[in-house]
């Protein structure tokens, strides 16, 4: 099975999923979307009311202020991976409960981040961040890269955020216009990591090296 197949298996998953009792206000599950070699993943929270008609992440007004930062900072949504931690909605936009997000991390978000295997995953929000720096602030942590495991994650205010608090806006743009320099950071640290552990470097026709900057 590829990774594209095993992604849309996931996602097929999503859709008939009654791990936890937010299918009740399902229309559509959002699994998330974008290249399978991807190299960066932004996971966000979970669907509001226009994802949860489209069946696709941020497509409502924090995904339009995603859109311009990305762009800004000379990405596309096309290039990169786009998810939440939970795939279904949380009825009237509330907070997901902990049950909720175990179970969409397990096993859906922590399978794509697998498959996907990005080197650099960026958290939008409290909720997200708080899988990988549980207990923290992210205004004392945002826009900085840091090592967990085997990845790079750095966390960001969520577009929301953004919206509700128009301070935090250049705050968010300057996190993001950071993200070319933070990723070629992440790819040399990868290289030596993987000639340490004698891994082969990819080759030039790994896709990961086709894309991005
Ligand atoms: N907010 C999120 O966290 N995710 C979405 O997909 C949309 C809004």
């Amino acid at each position: 099975m590829t990774v594209q197949e095993a992604l849309q298996r996931i996602s097929g998953e999503v859709a008939a999923c009654t791990r936890c009792e937010l299918h009740h206000s399902r229309k559509k599950g959002v699994p998330g979307e974008g290249p399978p070699c991807a190299e960066i993943m932004f996971i966000g929270e979970g669907p509001g009311f226009h994802e949860n008609e489209q069946g696709r992440p941020f497509v409502g007004a924090a995904g339009q202020l995603l859109d311009q930062l990305l762009a800004q900072a000379g990405l596309m949504r096309a290039d990169v991976w786009i998810t939440n931690v939970v795939k279904c909605r949380p009825p009237g936009n509330r907070d997901p409960l902990p049950e909720e997000v175990e179970a969409g991390t397990t096993p859906f978000l922590d399978e794509q981040i697998r498959l996907i295997n990005p080197p650099i995953i960026v958290t939008l929000g409290r909720i997200s961040m708080g899988k990988y720096v549980p207990g923290t602030r992210i205004g004392e942590i945002h826009g900085r890269m840091r090592r967990i495991g085997d990845r790079h994650v750095i966390a960001m205010y969520h577009p929301a955020a953004a919206l509700r608090q128009p301070a935090l806006r250049p705050v968010l743009m300057s996190d993001f216009a950071r993200l070319p320099e933070l990723l070629m950071q992440a790819r040399a640290e990868q290289g030596r990591q993987e000639q340490s552990t004698g891994q082969s470097p990819p080759s030039p026709a790994d896709p990961k090296q086709l894309s991005l900057f």
